[in-house]
């Protein structure tokens, strides 16, 4: 049984060694280990600079100047109509945004995301222009007041992401599936480029072979040694050129 499985290993091993070993077939075999190693470093680069950033939650609302305390803020929600009861009739102090935004990254499928981020942006009544990414810390008094509004809307998972944000506690995920994807995909497409780049250099080598062919016949047919060139006429035969020593036959 094992003698006949061996028997039978050799005869497909035997079989199967008819194809020439070149140093083309053998550029062909390294080009398919080369492009999965340059695969794999593209999914990464990609990773780095291709980045899709995408709003994924946003919750606007307004600032009031409180009556008691310095600032009350309202999420603007209709079908949370009554939480904005207690802010009517305050003077408003600023627009808010609070915009919680993950960025998917590599090509061409997203194998990895960024680490989710939460954007404040506050627009306040009495300065000029919007502050885009307002930095604010947890206990600022327009924070606290928005901070307030989510936690009455019902954004606490909103909330904990953007502690987790700010403490470095968000960490970017990966999708081994779609790293798997895309490390197919840049392999194909490295091997296809490696083949094409072979073909090429293979068609130009046999181009100047042939063009180093012609020449030597020409000038061998002119009496000249084919290698060098050298005025053979009216020596007296042999069978290597007395100027390089190539072989005149
Ligand atoms: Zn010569």
């Amino acid at each position: 049984m094992l003698k006949r499985l061996r028997y039978k290993l050799w005869s497909i091993r035997y079989h199967s060694a008819s194809r020439e070993r070149t140093a083309w077939t053998a550029a062909r075999d390294w080009s398919l280990a080369v492009s999965l190693a340059l695969a794999i470093v593209a999914l990464f680069v990609s990773e780095v600079f291709v980045a899709r950033t995408g709003t994924v939650r946003e919750v606007r609302g307004k600032v009031y100047v409180a009556d008691g305390g310095p600032f009350v803020a309202a999420v603007d929600d209709a079908a949370a109509r009554h939480l904005t009861r207690d802010v009517i009739g305050l003077p408003t102090d600023a627009e808010f945004a609070v915009l919680l935004q993950r960025a998917e990254r590599g090509w061409p499928f997203a194998s990895a995301d960024a680490p989710t981020r939460v954007r404040l942006d506050l627009n306040i009544l009495n300065e000029v222009g919007t502050r885009i990414d307002a930095q604010l810390v947890p206990d600022e008094p327009r924070r606290a007041a928005i901070t307030g509004a989510l936690r009455r809307a019902g954004h606490d998972e909103l909330i904990s992401q953007w502690r987790a944000v700010e403490s470095g506690e968000a960490r970017p995920r990966r999708s081994w599936l779609a790293s798997l994807g895309s490390i197919m995909v840049w392999w194909l497409m490295l091997l296809a480029a490696a083949n094409i780049g072979i073909i090429l250099a293979r068609a130009g080598a046999i181009m100047i072979f042939s063009h180093h062919a012609d020449r030597a016949a020409e000038r061998l047919a002119r009496g000249r040694c084919p290698t060098c060139d050298y005025d053979l006429r009216g020596l007296e035969y042999s069978d290597r050129c007395p100027e390089c020593g190539a072989l005149v036959d």
